[in-house]
Parts: C-alpha cells; sequence; structure tokens
C-alpha cells in the first residue's frame, strides 16, 4: 500500500452543495476526492479499476439507484472497499439494513465535518491495520473446521470443495466467531464489535446472519454442530462438532 500517496476517496451525492463542501474539506485534510452524483456513475467508476477508490462516502437517497443498491452491487462484485453511508433518515432499520448490503459505517445527516473526517481517518486505518478488532487468537489467512475451507484474504470460501461466495459482512462475522473460538458471545457484543453499534434496539439482523452461516456451514443447519446456539446467552463457534441443540 502506497501510503505516501493521497487516499482517494469517492463521495456519492447528488445534493451537489453537499458533496461539493465534503470535497472542499477533504482535499484540505490532503485527500484525493472525485464526485459521482448517482449510483451507475459510481459503479462506472469501479468497472474501470476495481482498486482505484480507497473510500467511498455513499449517500442512501439517490435519484435512480439507492445507496443500498449500490453497496450490494459493489459487494456482490467482490469489492470490500470501505463504504460510509450517509443517510438523512433516522430510523435504526435503515442503519441496520445499511449494514446488511455491506456498508461498515453509517452516519446521520445533518452531520458534523469534523465527524465525518474521523470516521473516515478511522476506516482507513482500520483497513491498513486488517481487523477491526482486537483478536484473541491471531489467524492466519486460512482456517479450515469441518469441510470448510476459508481464506480471509481472497475471500474464498468452500465447503467439501463447493466454492461459495460471502458478502464482506458474512466473511466479518465468520472471522469474527473463529478469532474467538469457543466464547461465548452475545447478540449485542456481535453488533457492537463486527457492526459496530452500540445499544441497537433490535438483534435480529444478527440472527439472520446466523441462520446464513449455518445454512453455509452446517451438514444440517437446524441441528447446528459449529455454530452453537447458547440460550438466553448468545451464539458460540467450535470447529470441532459439537452437540448443539436446535438452531433457535
Ligand atoms: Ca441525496
Amino acid at each position: 500500500m502506497a501510503s505516501a500517496e493521497a487516499k482517494h476517496v469517492l463521495v456519492v451525492e447528488d445534493e451537489q452543495h453537499l458533496a461539493i463542501g465534503i470535497k472542499y474539506n477533504f482535499e484540505a485534510e490532503g485527500y484525493r476526492v472525485t464526485l459521482a452524483p448517482d449510483g451507475p456513475t459510481a459503479l462506472a467508476l469501479f468497472k474501470d479499476d476495481p482498486s482505484a477508490i480507497d473510500l467511498i462516502i455513499l449517500d442512501l437517497m439517490l435519484p435512480g439507484m439507492s445507496g443500498y443498491a449500490v453497496c450490494e452491487a459493489l459487494r456482490e462484485a467482490g469489492n470490500d472497499v470501505p463504504i460510509l453511508m450517509l443517510s438523512a433518515r433516522t430510523l435504526t432499520e435503515d442503519r441496520i439494513r445499511g449494514m446488511d448490503v455491506g456498508a461498515d459505517q453509517y452516519l446521520e445527516k445533518p452531520f458534523d465535518l469534523d465527524e465525518l473526517l474521523a470516521m473516515v481517518r478511522n476506516l482507513l486505518a482500520r483497513r491498513g491495520r486488517g481487523p477491526v478488532h482486537a483478536s484473541r487468537r491471531k489467524l492466519a489467512d486460512e482456517f479450515e473446521f469441518g469441510g470448510a475451507k476459508i481464506n480471509f484474504d481472497t475471500f474464498k470460501v468452500s465447503v467439501n470443495g463447493r466454492s461459495l461466495r460471502l458478502t464482506s459482512m458474512e466473511m466479518k462475522l465468520l472471522r469474527y466467531f473463529i478469532e474467538n473460538e469457543g466464547s461465548v458471545i452475545s447478540r449485542a457484543q456481535l453488533l457492537d464489535d463486527v457492526w459496530g453499534l452500540s445499544g441497537s434496539p433490535t438483534t435480529r439482523t444478527v440472527d439472520n446472519f446466523m441462520m446464513r452461516l449455518r445454512r453455509y456451514f452446517e451438514k444440517d443447519p437446524a441441528h447446528p454442530r459449529h455454530f452453537l446456539s447458547v440460550r438466553g446467552a448468545g451464539y458460540r463457534f467450535v470447529s470441532r462438532e459439537e452437540e448443539g441443540g436446535d438452531a433457535e
């Protein structure tokens, strides 16, 4: 990574005055900034060069194609560029949905430019460092359990020889479980450490993601042996099969 080079931030925002305000402020901080007024323009930039952009500031409400759809399209294409989603909405569901489609951070409008700058700095630093959280286990890029082979560097995942494609959020969650193998992890802890939300009133998202991990990795998702439910407490991952009761 050429750290001496200016980080290239893409701002996808149709409100021109806001986009230009962000551009000036970020350029003053030494960033290189490109503006895109809509989703298709943004996605076209990635088609030309998937690694040209270091971070995206993505507005949720865009004409034609929503920020969600842009985010989803990038993640489905296997691009894990950090995405900071902006939204005028205040509903937690929107925030959760943003995270579901693979956004890394979420900031509500109106926001303070210093806060935005700080979030961008953190996201970029995090990316340079690798995993977000202090791992209890030093994880190699490759990990195997059951019939699963996972490469966290290339995002290649296979189960019994069959290739799977996981979203970046699914990979994050999987990695977190593997790094914390054997520990009981609460939904709230997962939201804090993996999604980066604190005090969220809903944990449905976590359960949906657990369902997906089980579908990918369990022989019988209804009777998990690796991604275990711990009643009233949360979840626990074990690489060696264990009796886990039902999937709840
Ligand atoms: Ca907008």
